[in-house]
């Protein structure tokens, strides 16, 4: 497209672009061979209750352990895997995963232990496919659809067509949770949360980090949060961080909390590991 345009003047493929394509197409290629070749890891990070500080649920965040790179942020990866159709795959492998951890903390932590896993929307909307191997390995592994939350983003709703609504009903009949994620980045249309019939609302991090008595963002949170408990939500804040914004959302009713102040995702043994810590404290404190 660039050839009668002249020397420089309308080439699309400026040096550092021309990089930045090549270090995609690369990554994808590796991504790939991630799955297979076992590069994939499964990291979770607890998700409070406020008042009780107790740990009943968790999101499941995938990782990937580039041979070469080290370690990918999945906000660099995750665009590749949809883009090229592998997140299908990707998102199989991580509820696998996450159904197998979520049976052993049922079975030694909370019977009502519950893990969260993202759906992008090409997952959600996967053609001619519902859920129903989700529910056969959920019944295999002999676990309730109460033991799987699902996180879906505003945009899939936006755009809902039939497919979507049947998709969420199915998900439903079976137990399984749904949350929306991120929620007050999009366009946080409320009519959503009626018409959808979703569990609970993430407020999205860039609400919780700028926190304050007063603050224009402590207004929405609280507006956010008086609303969807009227619409028999529960609400989680992302992205706590201090004490502060722990006590103001309590302050606001806000349900539970995700965030560095409780802990970072952790790989499965070390979360294993602090929910044992955690039991060891609440006996302790019984006796
Ligand atoms: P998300 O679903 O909104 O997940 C929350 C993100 O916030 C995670 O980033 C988490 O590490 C980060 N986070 C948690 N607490 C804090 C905090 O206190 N401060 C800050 N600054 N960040 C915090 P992560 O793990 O890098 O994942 C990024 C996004 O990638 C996720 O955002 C999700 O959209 C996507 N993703 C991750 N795993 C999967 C997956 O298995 N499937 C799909 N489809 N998407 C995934
Ligand atoms: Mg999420
Ligand atoms: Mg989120
Ligand atoms: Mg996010």
């Amino acid at each position: 497209a660039a050839k009668g345009a002249g020397r420089n003047r309308f080439s699309y493929f400026t040096p550092a672009l021309q990089v930045a394509a090549l270090n995609r197409m690369r990554l994808t290629n590796d991504l790939r061979g991630a799955v297979k070749g076992n590069q994939l890891r499964v990291y979770f990070q607890p998700i409070v209750h406020l008042r009780t500080g107790r740990i009943h649920k968790a999101e499941a965040l995938v990782r990937w352990q580039h041979p070469q790179r080290g370690l990918v942020s999945p906000l660099e990866f995750i665009p590749l895997a949809e883009s090229s159709g592998l997140i299908v795959e990707i998102g199989e492998w991580v509820f696998k995963e996450a159904a197998r951890w979520v049976r052993q903390w049922r079975s030694q932590h909370h019977p009502d232990f519950q893990v969260s896993v993202n759906q992008s929307p090409l997952e959600f909307q996967r053609d001619g496919q519902g859920y129903e191997h989700w529910f056969a390995h959920l019944q295999e592994l002999g676990l309730k659809g109460s033991a799987i939350l699902v996180e879906i983003t505003e945009g899939l709703l936006l755009d809902a067509g039939s497919g979507v609504t049947d998709k969420l009903l199915q998900l439903r009949d079976h137990g399984i949770q749904v949350a929306l994620d991120d929620f007050g980045t999009g366009y946080s249309s409320l009519s959503y949360l009626k018409k959808f019939d979703i569990d609970y609302l993430k407020i999205d991090r860039s609400f919780t980090r700028n926190l304050a008595p007063q603050s224009s963002d402590m207004a929405l949170s609280e507006a956010i949060i008086v609303m969807a408990h009227k619409l028999g939500l529960k609400v989680v804040a992302e992205g706590v961080e201090t004490a502060e914004q722990r006590a103001l959302l309590l302050r606001a009713g806000c349900d539970y909390g995700q965030g560095y102040l409780f802990a970072p995702p952790l790989p499965a043994a070390e979360f294993d590991a602090m929910l044992k810590a955690q039991l060891a404290i609440a006996d302790g404190a019984r006796r």
